[in-house]
């Protein structure tokens, strides 16, 4: 099988056949850095590193750009608010933005593109498409013609009357139609303006994904991904923006791909709904890990609820990973060797089996919660191998590490990169402390032994008495 991809503008799951063999342009709108982000954001860009994961996994160059919108009416009244500019607002939440991010495990973009330093290129765009007869200046603002765009709705599946009948001219706004959108905003006092062949002003909202795609991907591109409430108006917009820009009659986006709502007591988690908790505030709760667990348990299109007992589980599912490896790796080191009665052949066959239905789950549009259903099916053939057997072949710890590994690189819900790091010298010392503590019960020196268990705990080392010896593993943080 070879993977397939929901594609929006088809409404039909589709092979995936990038434009040029071998790579991959995949664009992700980002988040406003006005404030923190909030777990329902959290969800794309969690879903969405995911599929770019994998897309690296399967071999493909990917180029992967996520923007950070860094000027528009909310970014303006919280600089207004805070006492500060809008720059430094931005510069402040970027970093928290990447802090939280980082903690989730969602690997850095390509490129992270801002739209205020990419102004020449938005005022390019814009200049393109009025050239191209789809946009018109009024008053110092620019709106683009919908009217004029024979496609306006074929993302959203609507048509221009129905759509016509939703919208509305805000006041101050000098359009011919009211469908038409601002692609530039002529200044208003006290707000921050770029010089521009219409007058001073700022660019609109859509518009900076239009052009920094096109910088950055080219004016097609392979994938563009958000939140299904993108879809109209900025993705409808964006399209039509961009291939008007373009005037080459070839789509902007092949593949349009939008994840479900996370809900909170089942409606949207949402700012203006004043039902947000806050990713920071997620992370200080729960581990971060177990929130990227949580959201990859259902298929990224289907709706989410966010609760405390979800949370709670997806923890206990990390760490019934996480104890898996660490009692492998715990094995590799005490219990290798020769075994007459162990099948390696028919062990090599599962693993082999359990591949082709991981791959199987991700090929069907990124379905992880069916691979995390095949990563528990693994987690039990190593348990109960480890179970009925005293010794095992090196090339059983071998193997089955590596299929974790190979996984966890995808989904990124057991933490294997972090083990990587961990340093030899604290693995040592760590060590050194438990056979000193061994040897203190045999001496029956309890005290010393308490005391170095309440040292380890304190460091969030958990220790495990067992036949074979004392087992340690770190507490999910
Ligand atoms: P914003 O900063 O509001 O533009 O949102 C950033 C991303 O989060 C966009 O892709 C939105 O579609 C997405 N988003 C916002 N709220 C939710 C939610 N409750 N569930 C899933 N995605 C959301
Ligand atoms: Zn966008």
């Amino acid at each position: 099988m070879s993977l397939e991809l929901f594609n929006d503008l088809t409404r039909k799951k589709e092979k995936f056949v990038p434009l040029k063999p071998g790579e991959v342009s995949f664009y992700s709108c980002g988040p406003t850095v006005y404030d923190y982000f909030h777990v329902g954001n959290a969800r794309p860009f969690i879903v969405f590193d995911v599929l770019r994961r994998y897309l690296e996994h399967l071999g493909y160059k990917v180029t992967f750009v996520q923007n950070f919108t860094d000027i528009d009416d909310k970014m303006i009244h919280r600089a207004h608010k805070e006492k500060i500019t809008v720059p430094e607002l931005a510069e402040r939440f970027i970093a928290e933005y990447n802090k939280d991010a980082d903690a989730l495990g969602i690997r850095r973009p390509t490129f992270a593109p801002r739209a205020t330093e990419h102004i020449p290129e938005i005022i390019h765009t814009i200049e393109r498409i009025i050239a191209n007869g789809h946009a018109y200046v009024s008053n110092g603002d620019v709106y683009f013609d919908v009217r004029s765009w024979e496609n306006y709705g074929s993302l959203c599946k609507q048509n221009i009357e129905d759509l016509e009948a939703g919208a509305r001219v805000e006041p101050g706004e000098k359009k011919r139609d009211p469908l038409d959108f601002v692609l530039w905003k002529a200044e208003k006092p006290g707000e921050p303006s770029w010089e521009s062949p219409w007058g001073k002003g700022r660019p609109g909202w859509h518009i900076e994904c239009s052009a920094m795609s096109s910088k950055y991907l080219g004016d097609n591109i392979d994938i563009h991904s958000g939140g299904v409430d993108l879809m109209f108006p900025h993705h409808e917009n964006e399209a039509a923006q961009s291939e008007a820009a373009s005037g080459s009659g070839k789509p902007f986006v092949n593949f349009w791909l939008h994840n479900g709502f996370l809900l909170i007591d089942n409606e949207k988690m949402a700012k203006s709904l004043g039902n947000f908790v806050t990713a920071r505030a997620a992370i200080e709760k729960f581990p971060p890990i177990a929130i990227r667990f949580f959201m990859l348990s259902a298929h990224y299109r289907s709706p989410l609820n966010f609760t405390t007992e979800a949370l709670e589980q997806s923890a206990s599912g990390v760490s019934r990973l996480r104890n898996c490896r660490s009692d492998l790796e715990f094995a590799f080191k005490t219990r290798t060797g020769e075994n007459a009665n162990f099948d390696m052949n028919a062990y090599k066959n599962n693993l082999a089996e359990l591949d082709t239905k991981f791959h199987a789950a991700m090929d069907d549009d990124f379905n992880t919660a069916a691979a995390l259903g095949v990563l528990f099916e693994l987690v039990h053939l190593i348990n109960t191998s480890l179970k009925e057997n005293a010794i095992l072949p090196a090339e059983f710890f071998e193997s089955s590490l590596n299929a974790l590994r190979v996984y966890d690189d995808i989904l990124g819900v057991i933490g294997c990169e972090d083990s990587e790091t961990e340093t030899d010298a604290e693995t040592l010392e760590i060590e050194n402390l438990i056979q000193e503590r061994t040897q203190a019960r045999k001496n029956k020196n309890f005290a010393r032994s308490d005391e170095i268990r309440n040292e380890l705990k304190s460091r969030g080392i958990i220790l495990e008495d067992t036949p074979q010896g004392t087992k340690w593993k770190r507490e999910l943080q």
